[in-house]
């Protein structure tokens, strides 16, 4: 079986890696997991601009809504090298390029896709969206949603709150599940998707500063926010099914970014375990270290199938529910072995804040240590994959 890749796909590779030397600054510090915006947001947005120029930000998209129809494999190995050279501008607008855009596409009206695709593709601020499913009530058990729409005349009036909202703050638009049928037979058939504009009256945001002091999350509320019929997004009250077809986006691009930061890190704990010597021997001479370094390159190899397995099967016309959880949690699995095993290795220097004189590998494992537990609850915790997967591969029955 030939798993390599083609020529235009390594000539790609190359695009990206010389893209990076030219744009990045030479001592550019790669964002970790607990930075997943860069520091400097006109700098992310500049250098999103220059993916969006170069046809990179939503390469898999048809050209008429600013994509340059690549295939999936193109695009999951672009994902795989911006984070493999820790290239920022992709993030800050991951909810439109990697779920509202293919479901605008997908269920969304010829009027959506005109106002919103280019924008999202443009890379600029004004096509930036935040995700606005969790409430306090409402998290895993997300069909318990209580945010309503109520229909008046040629509007909807939304009222309700949202939690852990990333990046609501820097949003321009906002991807929302709202409760359309509170009288609906089965909870998850009375929800619908709207399409909120972030700037509209009654729209409060509200920081949350997470357990490391970052502001990433956000609480927003919607009081009285009146959104245009026309920003109803498929079918009133289908909302829950067109949501699963959004999860399965969300959760494919995780594989790749997981694969292509954590081989750089690889190769710096190779590296790393070469040059430092521990009791007159170096590391890379302890057999433990040499299997605990081996375990993680097999990890992450098996990561690197399952994301081109994945995109495959989208290239197929697959809905993949199981193979999208799957890779979900190998993700989440194969980062906290990274951080757990760069902690072993670093020792006290893991704990090091990547601005000290002291920081080894400019702090990506204190960053890795830190920010695997958040990865592992977002876009749905292990427990839910797993169910969803016990579901979808094993025929159990489905759990309420
Ligand atoms: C970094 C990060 C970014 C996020 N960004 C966003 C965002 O942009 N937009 C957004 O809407 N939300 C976002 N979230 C919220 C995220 O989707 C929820 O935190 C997640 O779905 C879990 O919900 P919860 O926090 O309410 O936990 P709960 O659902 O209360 O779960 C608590 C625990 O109980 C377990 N559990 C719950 N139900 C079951 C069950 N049926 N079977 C077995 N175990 C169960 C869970 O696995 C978990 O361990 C983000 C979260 C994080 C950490």
């Amino acid at each position: 079986m030939d798993f390599g890749l083609s020529e235009k796909e390594l000539a790609l590779k190359e695009e990206i890696r010389r893209f990076a030397q030219a744009e990045l600054p030479a001592d550019w510090r790669r964002t970790t997991l607990i930075d997943w915006e860069c520091p400097d947001f006109e700098f992310e947005m500049s250098i999103s601009r220059k993916l969006a120029q170069k046809g990179w930000l939503v390469m898999s998209w048809p050209e008429e809504y600013g994509g340059r129809g690549a295939s999936v494999m193109e695009q999951t190995i672009y994902e795989m090298e911006l984070a493999y050279w820790g290239i920022p501008g992709a993030w800050m607008g991951i909810s439109g390029t990697q779920w509202v855009g293919p479901c605008l596409m997908l269920f969304g009206t010829e009027q959506q896709r005109r106002q919103h695709l280019p924008l999202i593709a443009s890379g600029d601020k004004d096509g930036v969206w935040c995700t606005c499913y969790s409430e306090p009530n409402a998290g895993s058990d997300f069909a318990n949603l209580q945010t309503r729409a109520v229909r008046d005349g040629d509007d909807y009036v939304i009222n309700g709150q949202k939690v852990w909202t990333s990046a609501a703050h820097r949003s321009r638009w906002c991807w929302l599940a709202a409760r359309t049928d509170p009288n609906a037979a089965k909870k998850h058939r009375g929800i619908s998707i709207f399409i909120v504009d972030m700037t509209s009256p009654g729209v409060t945001v509200n920081p949350i500063l997470n357990y490391y002091g970052r502001h990433h999350f956000n609480e927003v509320f919607f009081d009285n926010v009146r959104v245009p019929a026309s920003d109803l997004v498929g079918e009133e009250n289908k909302g829950w099914y067109h949501l699963m077809q959004a999860l399965v986006f969300e959760r494919r691009s995780m594989a790749p970014t997981t694969y292509g930061g954590f081989k750089r890190l690889l190769e710096e704990l190779v590296e790393y375990a070469t040059h430092t010597e521990h009791q007159g021997q170096p590391l890379s001479q302890n057999p433990a270290v040499r299997a605990r370094l081996a375990d993680l390159a097999v990890e992450l190899e098996v990561l690197k199938m399952f994301a081109f397995q994945l995109a495959w099967c989208i290239s197929q016309g697959q809905i993949p529910a199981y193979e999208s959880s799957r890779n979900k949690i190998a993700s989440d699995e194969a980062m906290k072995r990274m951080a757990l095993i760069g902690a072993e290795l670093l020792g006290i220097y893991s704990q090091v804040d990547p601005d000290s004189e002291w920081a080894k590998l400019r702090g990506a494992i204190q960053g890795a240590y830190l920010g695997f537990p958040g990865h592992a609850i977002a876009a749905g915790t292990a427990e839910i994959e797993k169910s969803i997967m016990a579901q979808f591969k094993l025929g159990l029955p489905k759990s309420y």
